[in-house]
């Protein structure tokens, strides 16, 4: 299994080379390197990504001469698991270790026809939206792409070990979906995340199709373009806000690329996206964005003259952390925004929140990482502002329509 921890260090310390950094084109490149034919890439690739292998020696159609030129340059290092909880609801979190004090969060959704991966691009982000704990524990550093492949690479791997499902194409797949919805925005992370895209849907790799990988942004909007050049995946946007003005109290990048930008920037990505729209995300905020007046200036939003994006809207009720001053919406008035979407036709969803019993509801997660007795201290203050404000504080009650 992974190569974290110490022997990733040593390993990194002797200048080996981890192949999990390296897309198939890269690949075949450094098996050339090695005077290797690029069919030998594609070997390596298979055991690497469909096996979950981490020791080439039990690579056996590879010409030992190989397998001994690999263990001296080379190694396969996923980040390594600092903490593994399974929820109630079947949810699996795993915190890995990234380095230099920093971990990031893998969460595993099951539900009844696919198992959904959401993974992490960063160390923090900088963005910092006022709603998201990630977002206030500041920006700490990219991650390189096999500490974002490394993720998907490990949650398969040991979510068949647990299961009891052989490794290879024959075994059943566990993830058949990817969101890059985790921490960090990934189009920050712009190359890597790229590399990362291209292994989850190669052939050789995992296989998935550009459908069921979603890239999640907060807006940046350049690299959407580039985006829709380079690979196009589906698109799902975090908007949390109906105009300017709001938006640019709740995303501050939205100062730099303004909701006119952003549109006009969706619109053009769905002539390359694998999906005929856009996901817009929005986070429920009690008094702040849920009023009937922002699901009417949304509907105008999307479906001004000349600029109409298709869409479909996610309506996520909040998590609260103390540290926001930010309420959830209840559950009626997210039911009542929800229905004024709907009623202009668009499809709209609220998300059933899972795991709340591991914190692995959306954006519950951060700050956990760097010191772990911050967990201790942020669980302290929970408890004190559920005995407060009552005992669902900070917790998520389903929603249904
Ligand atoms: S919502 Fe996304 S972009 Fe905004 S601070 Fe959190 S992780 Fe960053």
């Amino acid at each position: 299994m992974a190569a974290g921890g110490k022997y990733q260090r040593i390993a990194m310390m002797n200048n080996l080379t981890n192949l999990l950094d390296l897309d198939p084109a890269q690949l075949v490149a450094y098996c050339g390197e090695l005077g290797e034919k690029p069919f030998r890439a594609k070997q390596l690739q298979r055991w690497i990504h469909q096996f979950g292998a981490a020791d080439f020696n039990a690579m056996t159609d590879l010409a030992k001469s190989l397998r001994d030129k690999l263990a001296t340059r080379a190694y396969i290092g996923a980040p390594s698991i600092i903490s593994d909880h399974t929820s109630a609801d079947g949810t699996r979190k795993w915190l890995v270790d990234v380095g230099q004090g920093n971990a990031v969060e893998t969460v595993f959704i099951p539900e009844e026809n696919r198992g959904t991966l959401c993974i992490s691009t960063q160390a923090g982000c900088a963005v910092n939206c006022r709603f998201c704990s990630t977002g206030k524990q500041g920006f700490s550093r990219n991650l390189a792409v096999g500490e974002i492949i490394g993720q998907l690479w490990m949650a398969e791997f040991e979510l068949r070990k647990t299961k009891g499902v052989e490794p290879g194409p024959k075994g059943e797949r566990q993830i058949t979906n990817v969101v890059m919805m985790g921490m960090g925005e990934p189009l920050l992370n712009f190359e890597p995340t790229v590399t990362a895209l291209k292994l989850m849907l190669d052939d050789n790799a995992y296989g998935l199709s550009r459908r069921r990988v979603t890239l999640s942004t907060s807006g940046v909007v350049p690299m959407i373009d580039k985006l829709a050049q380079e690979c196009p995946v589906a698109l799902a946007v975090s908007l949390h806000a109906s105009n300017d003005a709001l938006r640019d109290g709740l995303v501050p990048l939205n100062k730099k690329y303004p909701l006119a930008e952003l549109m006009a920037a969706c619109k053009r990505y769905l002539e390359f996206a694998p999906r005929d729209f856009i996901t817009f995300e929005y986070c429920m905020l009690d008094g702040v964005n849920d009023s009937d007046e922002n699901a009417r200036e949304l509907i105008a939003l999307v479906r001004s003259k000349g600029r109409e994006v298709p869409c479909k809207f996610n309506l996520i009720p909040f998590n609260p952390f103390p540290e926001s001053g930010l309420r959830r919406s209840d559950n009626a008035r997210i039911k009542a925004f929800a229905q004024i979407l709907m009623d202009a036709g668009i499809v709209t969803t609220i998300r059933k929140t899972r795991g709340d019993d591991i914190d692995a509801a959306c954006g519950q997660l951060a700050g956990e990482v760097q010191d772990r007795t911050r967990v201790q201290e942020r669980m302290k203050k929970m408890a004190e502002y559920q005995k407060k404000f009552g005992k669902n504080f900070g917790r998520i009650v389903e929603v249904s329509t």
